[in-house]
């Protein structure tokens, strides 16, 4: 299936409508999918973490286009997203997408999220963007709690790529072990579901 590193299994792969939904324990910069999504934030100048791998690996080309993104319209709120080619990447685009900032659940932080991986897809669609590979947003130097934070990952991109026509390949892509067994739990309970 051309994915680096190891071959997904089965638990590691559901189907949403004609697209395919597939996890990952492996590094984001590797990916070849059309795009990659970058757990930026709102200055969109780069940052440790996933961004500072994206960067280091992209090269100059994608922060000079986000600094063109940052005059023209400013930071890049929580819950919205912006798409800069993918520099020396072998995804051609990375879309960097601003989760929020864990503050312990009360300012709006699922909604925000949720937001954010929407923005994700309508920036997607709107590119002819046909596979694209997710970080575990928020979760990192932001502290979204991980598994409140993939079902919320899992169920939004599962609701919005379902009714497509067109198939997609949508890769989740995790660091840890730990977040590997989260995502394959929800894997598996949604094809138990849906079998
Ligand atoms: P945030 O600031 O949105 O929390 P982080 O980059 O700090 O973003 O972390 C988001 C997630 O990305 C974490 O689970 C982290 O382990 C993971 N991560 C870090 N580097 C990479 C990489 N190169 N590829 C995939 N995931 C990564």
């Amino acid at each position: 299936m051309g994915h680096h590193g190891r071959l997904a299994d089965e638990s590691h792969i559901a189907t949403a409508g004609s697209s395919t939904l597939v996890l990952l324990r492996d590094d984001i910069t590797l990916q070849n999918t059309d795009a990659i999504v970058n757990a930026a934030n709102s200055g969109l100048l780069g940052g440790g973490g996933v961004d500072g791998a994206i960067h280091r690996a992209g090269g100059p080309e994608i922060l000079r286009q986000c600094r063109e993104i940052r005059a023209g319209s400013g930071r890049c709120p929580p819950g919205a997203a912006v798409i800069t080619g993918g520099g020396n990447l072998p995804a051609r685009f990375v879309i960097h997408a601003v989760g929020p900032v864990w503050h312990g659940g009360s300012a709006n932080e699922r909604e925000i999220l949720r937001k954010t991986y929407d923005a994700c897809l309508t920036l997607a669609l709107s590119n002819d963007i046909r596979s694209l590979s997710f970080p575990s947003i928020s979760t990192g130097a932001y502290r979204f709690p991980a598994e409140e934070a993939a079902r919320i990952a899992f169920v939004t991109v599962r609701q919005r790529i379902e009714p497509l026509s067109e198939p997609m390949e949508i890769r989740f892509i995790v660091f840890s072990e730990y977040d590997e067994q989260i995502y394959r739990q929800l894997f598996a309970e949604y094809s138990s579901q849906t079998n």
